[in-house]
């Protein structure tokens, strides 16, 4: 679909501004009542969901006929976390603002409204495969002196995708080793794509750069094939969303079952192949990653029209698939936690589908450091308002950009990931 297919959509907002705040109906606080980062952040409508979609109107309309360095601020500075996409869903059925953003973002780059911070990182990923332009020889310096399989000599069932982010930021390594080791000890049989292994293409496309995520996603459709993997397992979050919601959308199936590491584990803790024996005696939070959660949610890819099917109803024909973000993938990491003797698990005000973002997404991390700063030390504050000693979550992107924002706060919180949990209650 291009921008102009979604005509009928974005002349159907109501401008009811409900994309900007938790909906009413289960938001607990003053304090943590909004629900987009960027309207929260400029406080100007542009920068809400609805704002964008009016200037979507107005482009396909032709009114707004001149692209501007300000109107490309106004539609990147968006971190594409899709909490506007389930709170519009309050009142409104026709219209998906998450899918207007994505295409508004792609007809900017195709008429030359680039972001160059962006650009950077496309001509970094033609280059070398990776989001951060670093060699692509030094990929699987993460999994050195690690005994796995390389799907291109030796068959494995699962197929483990580590991701741009665990690859080329050492931070994480020693966590994409204990996942693989977790797995194996749980009699997993798992290997990666070794030389052949590259980025999923997904922030290049929410960058606006579709055609890189059609690359990435035939060559990943192809090794899967040749692999003869049953499973794709990948412990980052970034990834998972791009794989589930993004690959349809482009016309690209994987034929194997998509799992975060969360979801083995959970499923190998329930079968007794995972025993977590030690205490961890601590009071924890839980931050839902966007692509896990809400942006995590199958893909359906939909090709259609409006059409009048009554004298007074235009409909889409065939009927099209409501996206309320409620698929995604909310339970397996908070099961895990639960399973480990001694930890107490508290909510946030903002969980699951109303998950306030990490602000790492979007590019906003690449491009828009302030905001993707501000989001993060937002999230901080609700997680340190349960009374919780530490933050867990379920993605490297998240990680690091907690850990960033912290450290430029003056510290005082720790952010880890589950795998951490799952190997210290397994007995380190
Ligand atoms: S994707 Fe997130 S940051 Fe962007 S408009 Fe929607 S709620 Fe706001
Ligand atoms: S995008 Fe949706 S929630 Fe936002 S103003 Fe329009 S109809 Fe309301």
């Amino acid at each position: 679909m291009s921008l102009s297919d979604y005509h009928y959509e974005v002349s159907h907002c109501h401008r009811c501004s409900y994309c900007k705040f938790v909906p009413f109906q289960v938001m607990k606080s003053r304090r943590f009542f909004q629900g987009c980062p960027s309207i929260a952040f400029r406080n100007f409508h542009s920068y809400a969901a609805g704002g964008r979609v009016i200037l979507a109107l107005s482009i396909i309309e032709g009114r707004l006929k001149e692209y501007t360095e300000t109107l490309a601020k106004i539609v990147f500075e968006c971190t594409m976390c899709g909490a506007c996409q389930v709170q519009c869903r309050t009142y409104n059925y026709n219209l998906n603002p998450i899918e207007v953003m994505q295409e508004l973002r792609t007809h900017l780059i195709e008429n030359g409204q680039l972001i160059p911070e962006h650009l950077m990182v496309i001509d970094g990923l033609k280059r070398e495969d990776n989001v951060f332009g670093e060699p692509k020889a030094d990929r699987n310096r993460w999994l050195e002196g690690l005994e796995i399989k390389d799907i291109n000599t030796e068959k494995a069932d699962v197929l483990f995708h580590p991701g741009c982010r665990t690859c080329y930021d050492e931070e994480f390594w020693d966590n994409a080793r204990a996942a693989v080791t977790i797995l194996q000890n749980a009699g997993v049989d798992v290997g990666t794509a070794g030389k052949e292994d590259s980025c999923c293409g997904g922030r290049a496309y929410e960058m606006g750069y579709k055609g890189e995520l059609v690359n990435y996603a035939e060559a990943l459709a192809g090794r899967i094939k040749a692999s003869g993997a049953t499973k794709l397992v990948t412990p980052c979050a970034d990834c998972y969303g791009t794989f589930k919601a993004y690959f349809p959308i482009v016309g690209q199936e994987l034929d194997v079952e998509i799992l975060h590491t969360s979801e083995m584990y959970d499923r190998l803790i329930k079968e007794g192949r995972i025993k977590l024996k030690k205490e961890i005696p601590m009071k924890i939070t839980y931050h839902d990653p966007c692509k896990l959660g809400r942006r995590g949610e199958p893909g359906i890819p939909w090709e259609g029209e409006y059409k009048r099917v009554e004298p007074h109803i235009f409909a889409p024909v065939p009927e099209k698939p409501v996206k309320l973000g409620l698929g995604g993938c909310y339970e397996p990491p908070r099961d895990v936690l639960k399973a480990i003797p001694g930890v107490e698990l508290v909510e946030m005000e903002r969980n699951r589908i109303h998950s306030w973002c990490c602000g790492a997404g979007g590019g906003a991390m690449e491009a828009f450091e302030d905001l993707s700063t501000w989001t993060a030390l937002e999230r901080i504050e609700e997680a340190k308002s349960t009374g919780a000693e530490v933050m867990v979550t379920a993605c490297p992107w998240c990680e690091r950009n907690f850990r960033d924002a912290i450290k430029e706060a003056g510290g005082g919180f720790e952010v880890f990931d589950v795998t951490e949990f799952v190997r210290e209650a397994m007995g380190g």
